[in-house]
């Protein structure tokens, strides 16, 4: 080991959210509603006793605390300057405050000190003349972790501040700041900073360290962040170092995937595509293959949450699919799978899958739990929607006065299902002929969701002998699962698939 002081000492390693932490206005990412309003402020000499910044973890309430504080504070490179929006970063007043060290400037978190004696000790001091700067600063992060009595203890000086004080509070969450508080500062709303923004912001970054990182790796590391930018920094940052290690040159998709546990996209659409065609076996195949490769079931099972709110979105609002921030294969395959599913069909699935998101993570076994999760949606996929179940039986209601029997409906599907379960006797319950029973290989495609001619009536219908939502057993079931409809219950019977009708 060599003792005498090398090159690297003098610049040691910083992490990327510490390394690009913004120290001017102008360095703020996607707050610019903000920094306008503070701008001008400052230039007109209008300066609120105290600030309180809310916004999520990681979007820059404590950076936009401390830039606060030096462009009240900076004296200017020549040493005479005022306020500035534009603080120089060389003062006395600059470099302190940068540094962490300015006398004037205090930081407390209070997440850490939340009694009504830390906060005292706080403030005792603000009667007293700041002793370099020009105004004392006191930056309380997470202020609604206060307790009771030190918001009492605060709310004092805020009533009367002396004019050589500033607060700058900084919550997560806003609601638990009492009232009182909240009416004696200026509020800012930081917001989540959107995907372009976000993406152009790590691009350059990954360029200034001079790593190559390709446009959907960049994407996801994007989408990961959701909104915030150091969280998106840290992903950078293990994706920039790991490639350091291990890569050539540059950060691809596959990498990040893997760094966040991730299905690759375009296999997860196409598993939620197998999944809601009723195509069991090869959904559990791609589960599978996609789990070896080191996915992880509860970030698969949350990707396919994700696409179908995607499409959920895109089908009420057909726009949103042409935002620029929206990757191609959001766009087109999305689209595509929309056209295919009905509403009902969407919401269904988003049900299952949240609840299923659950049982995964109970389960011993996430895998088999998420393989379970498939089955179920799969099974569910082959079924009409509730309003299709209904517009049948009403249309079978209609065609009452016809002869059933004289006419068996083509293709052979069984018409009839027997719910048998507990109850004393079988009750036979006339489903709608969308839902084939039992659902054989042979039998035409009743898919409602997956196929274009969703939900077509087929042009026989059974006499309804009863209505199956009344029936006990079917009000019971549906209450277990408040997910289902009438149709899933279909799945039970399995068993008496011989019986004739
Ligand atoms: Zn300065």
């Amino acid at each position: 080991m060599n003792e005498t002081p090398s090159p690297e000492t003098t610049a040691p390693y910083q992490v990327f959210a510490r390394k690009y932490r913004p120290s001017t206005f102008a360095e703020l990412v996607g707050q610019d509603a903000m920094v306008q309003t503070l701008t001008n402020a400052i230039h007109a000499d209008r300066l609120a006793q105290a600030y309180i910044l809310t916004g999520v973890r990681g979007i820059g309430k404590t950076s936009t605390a401390r830039i606060i504080a030096r462009a009240l504070n900076c004296i200017g490179a020549d040493g005479n300057g005022g306020p500035t929006p534009d603080p120089c970063g060389v003062c006395a007043n600059c470099l302190a405050i940068a540094e962490d060290r300015h006398v004037d400037v205090l930081e407390m978190d209070a997440a850490s000190r939340t009694g009504v004696d830390d906060i005292r000790e706080v403030i005792d001091g603000v009667r007293y003349r700041p002793t370099s700067a020009r105004f004392k600063i006191y930056i309380i992060d997470e202020v609604h972790m206060l307790s009771r009595h030190a918001f009492n203890a605060l709310l004092k000086t805020l009533e009367e501040p002396p004019e050589h004080v500033k607060f700058v509070f900084a919550t997560t969450e806003i609601r638990k700041v009492p009232v009182t508080v909240l009416s004696r500062c200026q509020r800012f709303d930081l917001r989540r900073v959107d995907m372009e923004t976000l993406a152009a912001h790590f691009a350059a970054i990954a360029e200034k360290e001079g790593a190559k990182i390709s446009q959907s790796a960049l994407h996801l590391i994007t989408r990961a962040a959701d909104g915030s930018v150091r969280d998106g920094l840290s992903l950078l940052d293990q994706a920039v170092s790991h490639t350091a290690t291990e890569g050539d040159g540059e950060i691809d998709e596959a990498e990040v995937r893997g760094m966040l546990g991730l299905a690759d996209r375009s296999r997860s659409f196409m598993l939620l595509e197998s999944v809601m065609a009723g195509d069991v076996a090869p959904a559990l195949d791609l589960l599978g293959q996609l789990y070896k490769e080191g996915a992880d079931p509860l970030a698969i099972l949350e990707d396919l949450l994700e696409i179908t709110h995607w499409l959920t979105r895109i089908k009420v609002v057909a726009a949103a699919a042409d935002a620029p921030d929206v990757p191609e294969i959001e766009r087109v395959r999305g689209k595509d799978l929309e056209s295919r599913l009905s509403m009902a069909a969407l919401a269904r699935t988003w049900q299952m899958l949240l609840k299923g998101l659950q049982e995964v993570r109970q389960a011993p076994s996430p895998i088999q739990a998420a393989e379970m999760i498939l089955v179920r949606l799969a099974h569910t996929a082959e079924l009409p929607t509730p309003e299709e179940a209904i517009r049948g039986m009403q249309r079978d209601a209609g065609q009452s006065g016809a002869k059933p029997s004289a006419a068996p409906p083509p293709g052979g599907p069984t018409t009839e299902a027997r719910l048998t379960g507990t109850a004393s006797s079988p009750v036979v319950v006339a489903m709608p002929e969308t839902a084939p029973e039992p659902p054989l290989e042979d039998a035409p495609n009743p898919v409602p969701t997956a196929s274009n001619d969703a939900g077509k009536p087929a042009p026989n219908s059974p006499k309804l002998k009863t209505d199956p939502a009344k029936h006990p057993l079917v009000k019971a079931v549906m209450e277990t699962f408040p997910g289902s409809s009438i149709e899933d219950i279909r799945v039970a019977p399995d068993s008496d698939e011989g019986d004739p009708a």
